[in-house]
């Protein structure tokens, strides 16, 4: 009957077509459910063969997490010097660097690459990202145990840098360089790995590989998720429409306020996002229908949320919209270190990721996350360096997928030493919208 099917559409729904698995422990992490019910369902499913992988990868992760026999085992052998025998668990450890949104992403991929190559995935989450996510796998848990024996070399090793507990290396001696290419040599690459074929039905949609990955993994805590929630309840739930513009400046000196300023407004006049102010008038023309918009600003700074604002606070629009516009904070600067900072980032990312119509910024994984989350193709605002505004301020994106900024050379075609373009022969792989060297899935 109509009432169970709905019933049941809404749990599929709550589960993301199966994306998410039972038995959580609901209240311990409010949002991995409850998030369906603020964003609009997506339009794209999860493949039953990325599920089952998934379902698959928790077993594992359930059986050689921290805590288990397993583990105590892989831990006894990094610490001897000799490496006898092998353990049923592999492990792939993922360290931070950089702010969130390269961190997300980057933990997106490292689990991918856990789950094609049956590594189980443990992440330092350090005191900086403490307590901002909920734990993704069911009944056990993904942070690196305090104690886990390497830790005090990842920051002494840089990236190129790797154990393995196959292949005898102790932690007494590390790596240096000249013998870690044979071994970086050694790891699977992705190509062997992920075959076509299997690429083909894990993500037949090619454009939603982030946007499945992230919405697995990633699920505010229930601090992170009352910050949210009360954002959105406080300002955007009664609105029609709901709008997020990410201003992402890197370079303050190179892109002056004004400027960024103007190119906003060109954004919103171009792609038609929000109605003009009348300067004429005082009060708008009575209509009946007025649309009430909520414009959410994310950025480091204020004066982009202050001029926005004010401009429609002082003029009616020309249409009798009624704007709302707010920003839920402004740092200043990228805090390192801090845990408060992380979750406010976090909180805003997942946000923005609520919109019914977003607006991203070039070049940053901040925004990538959010189009990712929320299943949207933004808007990418270009954030000019230098003094004038552009003529194309802010054009759409052509997927929800992350862009790729510094992909290895062999992702040029040979025949032209050019990065593949939406009409390339490599399928699915375009010159990312933002930055030329990047590509990025479509
Ligand atoms: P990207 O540098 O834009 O690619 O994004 P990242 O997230 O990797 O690094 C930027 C970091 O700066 C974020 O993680 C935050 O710590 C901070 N940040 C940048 N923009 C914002 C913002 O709009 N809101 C908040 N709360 N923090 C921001």
């Amino acid at each position: 009957d109509k009432h169970s099917s709905g019933t049941e559409s809404m749990a599929v729904e709550k589960f993301l077509g199966g994306l998410l698995a039972t038995g959580f422990d609901e209240e311990s992490c409010i949002s991995r459910y409850q998030a369906a019910l603020y964003r609009k369902t997506s339009s794209h499913k999860p493949s039953a063969y990325l599920v089952s992988k998934l379902r698959k990868y928790e077993e594992l992760h359930k059986r050689c997490g921290p805590n288990t026999e397993s583990y105590r085992r892989t831990l006894k052998k990094l610490s001897s010097s000799h490496t006898n025998g092998t353990t049923d668990c592999n492990y792939i450890v993922w360290t931070p660097s950089n702010g969130l949104g390269n961190r997300i992403i980057s933990m997106a991929s490292s689990f991918l690459y856990a789950v094609l190559t049956n590594r189980v995935l443990l992440v330092d989450h350090g005191t900086d990202m403490a307590g901002i996510f909920c734990e993704p796998f069911p009944d056990t848990s993904w942070l690196l145990p305090m104690d886990f024996p390497l830790s005090d070399q990842f920051y002494s090793l840089q990236p190129g840098n790797v154990h393995r507990s196959e292949s005898g290396f102790s932690p007494e001696s590390p790596l240096v360089d000249s013998e870690v290419r044979p071994v970086l040599r050694a790891l699977p690459l992705l190509d062997p790995i992920f075959p076509a074929r299997t690429r083909q039905s894990c993500f037949p949609d090619k454009e939603a590989v982030f946007h499945h990955l992230v919405r697995y993994l990633f699920h505010p805590s229930n601090q992170a998720w009352g910050l949210i929630t009360r954002f959105y309840q406080a300002y955007l739930a009664s609105a029609d429409q709901k709008i997020g513009l990410q201003v992402r400046v890197f370079n303050r000196k190179a892109s002056p306020v004004s400027v960024v300023q103007q190119q906003i407004l060109g954004c919103i006049k171009k792609e038609k996002l929000l109605p003009q102010v009348d300067e004429q008038k005082l009060i708008a023309s009575p209509s009946k229908n007025k649309t009430s918009r909520a414009v959410t600003i994310a950025s480091l700074y204020p004066e982009y949320y202050e001029s926005i604002k004010s401009m429609y606070w002082m003029n009616p629009t020309v249409n009798g919209d009624v704007i709302g516009v707010y920003q839920p904070s402004h740092e200043e600067v990228q805090h390192w270190g801090n845990n408060i900072h992380n979750l406010k980032a976090w909180a805003e990312i997942s946000i923005l990721s609520l919109s019914d119509v977003l607006v991203t910024s070039s070049w940053s994984t901040f925004g990538y996350v959010a189009q990712g989350l929320g299943g949207l193709k933004p808007w990418i605002l270009y954030v000019p360096a230098g003094n004038r505004p552009t003529d194309e301020p802010c054009p759409r994106g052509k997927s929800m997928e992350p862009c790729f900024h510094f992909p290895p050379d062999y992702h040029r075609i040979p025949s032209t030493k050019e990065r593949p373009d939406a009409g390339s022969p490599v399928p699915h792989v375009m010159q990312c919208e933002d930055a030329s060297n990047g590509i990025k899935l479509f």
